[in-house]
């Protein structure tokens, strides 16, 4: 067989975003795996939720980003604090390694119980957000927790810590 030699272009721009595969923005890599992303933190502004910058939701909404930043050892797939950390909302685990600001999605996600609105049963979607939650009592958006309530379910909460 015929050997071709192609002539490769010595190129220093930088790959593209692994995320958003974008190559408008400057890209890093990042600290936690060594993935090109676009945008820089600092063009954030606070409160505005955005989730245009790639590297910001790598770093804050993924267990590879979680991982690095709480310093923990090993690999975030098969990391014991990761899961730890998220024991209370196991879903919110489930999506911080399945979401699409990850470059490599967590291996066998563990089932989780879905939330319910405490007071009229709607499903609540953690990651979707538009939700509160006091002392693991969690109602949706129709169903504020009254002042009234506010007191009774933390009464109940301690109660319940007591009994331990
Ligand atoms: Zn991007
Ligand atoms: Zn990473
Ligand atoms: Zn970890
Ligand atoms: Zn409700």
């Amino acid at each position: 067989m015929k050997k071709t030699i192609k002539e490769i272009k010595k190129r220093t721009v930088n790959p593209p975003c692994g995320l958003c595969g974008k190559s408008k923005k400057p890209r890093y890599k990042t600290e936690c795996c060594g993935n090109w992303v676009c945008g820089d933190e600092s063009e954030y502004v606070m409160f505005s939720y955005s989730r245009d910058i790639c590297s910001r939701n790598h770093r804050r909404f993924t267990l590879c980003g979680h991982h690095n930043v709480e310093e923990h050892e090993d690999d975030w797939r098969t990391c014991k604090k990761c899961r730890e950390d998220f024991e209370h909302e196991l879903e919110m685990y489930v999506w911080y390694g399945m979401n699409e600001y990850n470059f490599e999605k967590l291996p066998n996600p563990p089932a989780f119980k879905p939330t319910y609105c405490s007071k009229c049963g709607e499903r609540i979607i953690l990651p979707d957000g538009g939700y509160s939650s006091l002392c693991g009592v969690y109602r949706c958006d129709n169903c504020p927790i009254t002042e009234k309530e506010r007191g009774e379910i933390i009464l109940e909460y301690k109660s319940k810590s007591q009994d331990k």
